[in-house]
Parts: structure tokens; sequence; C-alpha cells
């Protein structure tokens, strides 16, 4: 997948894209990343990219031309792309497990990190989507670009490796992931559950799958109204009921 990014701080991106998963991914070939700033087209002399809103009022806004010219260049005509143009606003469509899979799927996509008070309401015209990461907000799209593009890439086949898995991963199936323990057996008085080392394939997926459902319920029960269950899983459940004494 390539990725491109259109910021005022492509310094920002530096120490994400160059770590750990994302780092291996891209000496892999798997992903490529290139930072624009759209600084570099502006008109004026001095390089401005922002202005004062019509209408008055406190803050800067981010003017169209150079977001309008860097995205000319670096997507050329908008029937040619086969990509998705991403616009990061607080304004846009909750970001979901589901919408980093759906992404995770496309060739090439192109973030718009605003900043400021926002951006001039044309530059809305260029996206495909707004993608919003929750209910704050920041200073400016370049972290919640980072949220999505480390969540999505790590969705891209042979990203993650043979050694990790992403299917069991909180949200995949609409729950909360099972617990984990690892080595020790015993630390500080608390112990593994028996069941993990019994070496029953069976019973450590029944395990992991009820307490999975026990972590939702008593986590994030909204969930478990969209989530798909099986008979089992309502077995499950009307067990950790009377477990939990609800
Ligand atoms: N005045 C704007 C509003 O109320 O909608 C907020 C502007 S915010 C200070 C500056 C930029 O940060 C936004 O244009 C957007 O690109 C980014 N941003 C801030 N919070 C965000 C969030 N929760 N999700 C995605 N982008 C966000």
């Amino acid at each position: 997948m390539k990725i491109t990014i259109l910021t005022i701080f492509p310094e920002m991106f530096e120490g994400p894209l160059s770590a750990s998963i994302l780092k291996r991914a891209r000496e892999q070939g798997l992903l490529t990343f290139e930072t624009v700033n759209f600084r570099d087209y502006a008109l004026s002399k001095h390089k401005n990219v922002d202005d004062i809103p019509f209408g008055g009022g406190a803050g800067m806004l981010l003017k169209p031309e150079p977001i309008f010219a860097a995205l000319e260049a670096v997507r050329g005509p908008k029937e040619a792309y086969g990509g998705k143009v991403i616009l990061m606003s607080p304004q846009g469509a909750p970001f979901t497990q589901q919408t980093a899979a759906r992404l995770a799927r496309e060739q090439e996509l192109i973030f718009i990190c605003g900043h400021y008070e926002g951006f001039d309401e044309r530059i809305r015209t260029l996206a495909d989507e707004e993608i919003s990461i929750g209910d704050y907000v920041l200073t400016g799209g370049e972290l919640p670009a980072m949220v999505v593009i480390d969540s999505l890439c790590r969705l891209i086949p042979g990203v993650l490796g043979e050694a990790a898995s992403h299917e069991a991963d909180s949200f995949s199936d609409g729950l909360l992931e099972h617990p984990h323990y690892t080595r020790p057996r015993e630390f500080r008085g608390m112990e593994v559950p028996e069941v993990l080392l019994s070496g029953n394939h069976e019973e450590i997926r029944r395990w992991r799958r009820k307490e999975a459902l026990r972590r939702t319920w008593l986590r994030r029960r909204e969930l478990l109204e969209a989530a798909d269950l099986s008979r089992e899983d309502q077995k499950f459940l009307e067990e950790i009921c009377r477990e939990e004494g609800i």
C-alpha cells in the first residue's frame, strides 16, 4: 500500500512510521509512506497556508489553494486515482476497527491533516471520507492520521508476520478480547487459570470465548447488542450473569 500524507508538520511522522512493525513492513516493501508539506504549494511570497475567517472569529483557517495544489500534484486527475482521499476531522465519521479493515484493502490512500482552527469548508470537497478518531479535539490532524494509519497497516496481510494475528483482537468480532497470560505460572500469588495449562484446545477455546463475553459484558455491554452471538455464546452469557450475580 502507498500512503501519502499532506501536512505542514511532516517531521511529526518520522518516529511513528520508522519504528517497530511499520518500519519492518516498509523494509519488506509492504508499505510506502510519503509526507508532502503543502506549505511548499503556497502561492504567497511568505508561503502562508492560513488566513483569518470571513465573518470574524478567533483562530486561523487553512486556505484552500495550497491543499488543492498539493493534492492535485500527488494524486493527479481525480478520475485516474484508484485510492481514497481522507480528511482528518473531529466532525468526521467515528473511526472503528471495521473502518480500518475496509481501508486496509485499498492500494493507495492520501491523508489530509488540518491544523489551527480548522480548514476552509471548500477543502471538504477533496475528500472521499472524513474520519474522526473520537469526540475530542486535537491541535492538528497529524496524530489522528497516525492513529488511523497504524491501525489499518497492521491489518494488511503480511504486516504482522506469522507470529502475530489480529483476528482475535478486540472489536474484530464485535467483542473485547479475552485475557492473556504468559510465564511465570504463578506471580506474587496470582495464578494462571488452570485450563490454559491443560493442553485441551477445545476447553481453551471455550474458556477464551466465555471470558471475551464476560469482559465485554462487564466493560462495554453495548457492543453485545450488535455482536453476532451463537447459541453457545447465549449459554455462556447466562452462566456469566449467574456467576457475576447479575
Ligand atoms: N474547529 C474545529 C472543529 O471544531 O471542528 C477543530 C479544529 S482542530 C483544532 C484542527 C485540526 O485537527 C482539524 O482540522 C483536524 O484535521 C484535526 N483534528 C482535531 N481533532 C480531531 C479528531 N478528533 N479526529 C480527527 N482529526 C482531528
